[in-house]
């Protein structure tokens, strides 16, 4: 099985799927690998159309199911210093290199070495692979998947998120919600500042607004948290306007999120910012130049995954990787996603967050085989559970 993984896994990494790229060569090679093992496949494209989701399915028709759930784009390898090829698979040490290999090709590759076996044994319950695109850039695969999902009236029960967790099985994360604010003002000459609307002076005034928040977000922070940082944080990733000195900037945008720990406060922010614009920034651009404006594009809201009391995703993986208590996790994933269609959710995949998204990501073997071992488990207990309920 090892062999397989690290095959499909060379396969994967081959394929460059950054989320600015198209994802359907990889798309379809998943696609005719499931088929050729009896799966039923369904690819559901974007509005591109140079992008789909792959929804797949083992075992019996109808709701109830087990997702095995991943994402097919790789973040970026620009400025990175890496020492083999980023898309092709390099074994070193008992690590396998490459972009993606930890975030989170591995775990598709182990989930597809595997298929043949689900597929060789009666399945007590449906099986799905659920493969989705943009993940790195705000879930935007997921959303859709789950529109298309309701669409159908299908409703599986559990979801696996196969991200990076070092098999520690996850039960909770914070939101990630990802904007950019874009100020539209006036240019002029620099020496005559009021003739003008300086869009960087608002941006900055905007993102002032934004930190005050941040620490007032602190005080917020739900009684007994188990979120690190227990409250819900702001960071500002990017500031872009104007070109020279002596030129009032006509252009600024900021481009910033927030990792909500419940819903209210990412209601808060956002109501707290509409406010501050129009009761502030804006009456002062438009006075004057009445066209200026600031607008905010939503890159993703991703919801977050919230710890439940029954939970049988928790239930079924604890088990079946030897572990007694589930854990929270800083980062974002599609969980959420797939937690708000009704299912029960928990994010457990092979390799370490540490080493997403950096150069010289990397797999361990050792990891790839605690997956395939959970997976052989899960494999066990579909069948255990059909002989049993006969
Ligand atoms: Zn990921």
């Amino acid at each position: 099985m090892m062999d397989a993984s690290k095959q499909i896994l060379a396969d994967l990494i081959a394929f460059p799927t950054v989320s600015a790229e198209s994802n359907l060569a990889m798309i379809h090679y998943i696609a005719d690998h499931l088929t050729d093992c009896g799966a039923r496949v369904e690819l559901f494209r974007d509005k591109s159309g140079k992008k789909a989701n792959l929804f797949a399915t083992l075992g019996p028709e109808g709701d109830g199911g087990i997702v095995l759930s991943g994402h097919s784009d790789v973040v970026p390898v620009i400025d990175q210093d890496w020492h083999s090829d980023p898309f092709t698979l390099s074994e070193r040490d008992g690590k396998l290199y490459g972009r993606g290999s930890c975030d989170m090709k591995g775990f598709i590759a182990a989930a597809l070495a595997m298929a043949p076996t689900f597929a060789a044994q009666p399945l007590s319950r449906p099986l799905h692979f659920a493969f989705t695109y943009d993940e790195e850039v705000g879930c935007l695969g997921a959303a859709q998947l789950a529109d298309d999902l309701t669409k159908r009236g299908l409703s599986p029960k559990l979801a696996i998120i196969g991200e990076p967790t070092e098999m520690r099985v996850i039960e909770g994360h914070k939101g990630c919600c990802e904007y950019i604010t874009i100020f539209q003002g006036l240019a002029g000459h620099g020496s005559t500042p009021d003739l003008g609307v300086n869009a960087v002076e608002f941006a900055v005034r905007y993102v002032a607004r934004l930190m005050e928040l941040g620490a007032e977000l602190r005080t917020l922070a739900p009684e007994g948290s188990r979120f690190d940082p227990p409250w819900t944080t702001i960071n500002i990733g990017a500031f872009h306007g104007g070109s020279v000195p002596n030129v009032i900037a006509s252009k600024a945008h900021v481009d910033w999120e927030m990792r909500p720990v419940q819903d209210s406060d990412g209601e808060l922010v956002k109501s707290t910012m509409r406010r501050y614009c129009a009761e502030h920034l804006l009456p002062a651009m438009r006075a004057v130049y009445p066209e200026a404006d600031i607008t905010t594009e939503v890159i993703g809201e991703v919801a977050g995954l919230t710890p439940t009391k029954d939970n049988e995703a928790r239930r079924i993986v604890s088990e079946l990787t030897g572990s007694n208590r589930a854990e929270l996790v800083p980062f974002g994933t599609e969980a959420g996603i797939f937690q708000s269609l009704g299912m029960d959710v928990v994010v457990c995949g092979p390799g370490s967050i540490e080493q997403a998204h950096k150069a010289d990501e990397f797999l361990s073997l050792d990891q790839l085989q605690h997956c395939l071992s959970m997976l052989q488990g899960l494999a066990r207990s579909l069948q255990a559970d059909n002989v049993r309920n006969g």
